[in-house]
């Protein structure tokens, strides 16, 4: 105190004092270990060497395939060669759709002329019989098109053609706001008398990859077979049905839904000093898509996930309460190992918060955290987080593996990354390791690494 006398007014001094000695001095205690962390992660590139294994040694691993049931394997040996305590594996049953090996289409010209075209099969698809189908396309924005059109849909591929939502600054909300077509295009294309939906990838790129991704079916309505086409294909069909052109296509898939299989969330532990039987959940999903390598989706958060704990080991920072990573297993066609683990009993845990990276290895900006409490505590955290430019904390976030353990009322958080960048690989041949940059993936394992240890030494 200098000789200076100020007047502040005590609610100040009172607000001031709470600022230095609680909050900020989280910020202080900390930011040695977080500059620690970052330069661990960017100097050891763990992060992108386990990812490189994951991606070569194994490639894509849809749920119920060998390479999952070898994916499984890879995530218990990486946690037990970093050290994790009680490694294990948790069963659940999950869906066993293949695609097969026929999956080919051609557009047939009004003039008899055959032109190939290149499709994919959406993810739960019915397939064909041998000698495939062949029918003229027709093209809708939205489902209400669909319905306006009547009997000019009886007897047609209904393609749908809405892009993404490019004004939108989320490519998130974009996506939400065009997946009704891939979701849910086939049941609508059955009900209005059509025999098969055509579907624009979803992504706001112009290019050749054709995306798969999820898509259902209900009892009530036939099963029609569902496909998608790449971007520039479906702006080309696009003109060409414009020019009045009457396209047909031919086409053959051999995609169906096997028996379930058992697989497994893998779950390892760095265990609390203090308070072990509270939780840290942090994780990714184990299985992708049949195509590509899953590298963003979600390669990169189950590698991030991993690293974060080796960091934490490595730098012998020990946890006051046991941060848990789990690699969920099925989130891309049923979400059984997300709704698995919160099903689970788990006596005598408590868990305080789980954190889920899925929306690709790019640049962190910080975290979106779904519980208010959680938020406000957090918050003032974020300068910790300022020297690499993640300190972005906002209210709302969370993932698919995790959302089932929303309902149980544990915070759900999820990393903020860039994701300008993010659909114009998901669920195509394209999400593969050269689209990941191993710094940027490196900076995301660091930025858990630190939010999950500050949690863990100070409770939420
Ligand atoms: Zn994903």
């Amino acid at each position: 105190m200098t000789g200076h006398r100020i007047a502040i007014p005590a609610f100040a001094v009172v607000f001031f004092c709470s600022l230095c000695l609680g909050q900020s001095s989280v910020v202080e205690r900390y930011d040695s270990s977080a500059r620690k962390i970052v330069a661990e992660a960017l100097g050891s590139n763990q992060s992108w060497n386990m990812l490189v294994d994951l991606c070569t040694t194994i490639g894509h691993r849809i749920s119920g395939s060998p390479q999952a049931a070898r994916a499984v394997e890879w995530a218990k040996k990486q946690m037990e060669g970093y050290g994790f305590d009680n490694v294990h594996l948790e069963p659940v049953m999950v869906p066993h759709w293949v695609r097969g090996t026929v999956e080919e289409a051609s557009l047939i010209y009004g003039s008899g002329k055959h032109e190939r075209l290149k499709i994919t099969t959406l993810g739960g698809s019915i397939g064909t019989a041998a000698e495939g189908i062949t029918a003229e396309i027709i093209e809708v924005k939205s489902f209400d098109e669909l319905r306006r059109l009547g009997d000019k849909a009886k007897g047609k591929i209904i393609f749908y053609n809405r892009p993404m939502d490019r004004k939108q600054i989320s490519t998130f909300a974009a996506y939400g706001g065009a997946v009704d077509q891939r979701g849910s295009g086939a049941i609508m294309a059955a009900r209005a008398g059509g025999v098969a939906a055509l579907v624009r990838s979803m992504t706001t790129r112009i290019d050749d990859f054709p995306h798969t991704g999820g898509m259902g079916y209900v009892d009530s309505v036939k099963k029609v077979p569902g496909m998608a086409v790449s971007t520039l294909q479906a702006e080309r069909i696009s003109k060409l049905l414009a020019k009045g052109e009457r396209l047909k296509l031919h086409f053959r898939l051999s995609a169906q839904t096997l028996p379930d299989v058992e697989s497994f969330n893998v779950v390892g532990e760095l265990t609390g000093t203090e308070n072990p039987g509270e939780i840290i959940v942090i994780g990714g999903h184990l299985d992708s898509w049949d195509i590509g390598q899953g590298a963003h989706d979600d390669g990169a958060g189950c590698v991030q996930s991993i690293e974060a704990f080796r960091i934490l080991k490595k730098l012998g920072l020990k946890p006051k309460r046991t941060i848990r990573a789990v690699m969920f297993m099925n989130e891309e066609n049923g979400l059984r190992g997300g709704i698995a683990y919160a099903a689970k009993d788990r006596p005598g845990e408590k868990h305080l918060a789980a954190i889920e990276s899925d929306e690709g290895g790019f640049r962190p900006r910080g975290f979106g955290i779904a519980d208010s409490a959680a938020f406000r505590r957090i918050a003032p955290w974020a300068p910790l987080f300022s020297f690499f430019d993640a300190d972005l904390i906002r209210l709302g976030g969370g993932g698919a593996d995790i959302s089932p353990m929303g309902p149980k009322g544990i915070p759900l958080m999820s990393m903020i990354v860039d994701t300008h960048r993010y659909f114009d690989s998901h669920h195509s041949d394209n999400d593969i390791l050269s689209v990941v940059n191993e710094r940027e993936l490196a900076f995301g394992a660091a930025a858990m690494a630190i939010l999950t240890y500050v949690m863990a030494q100070e409770g939420l």
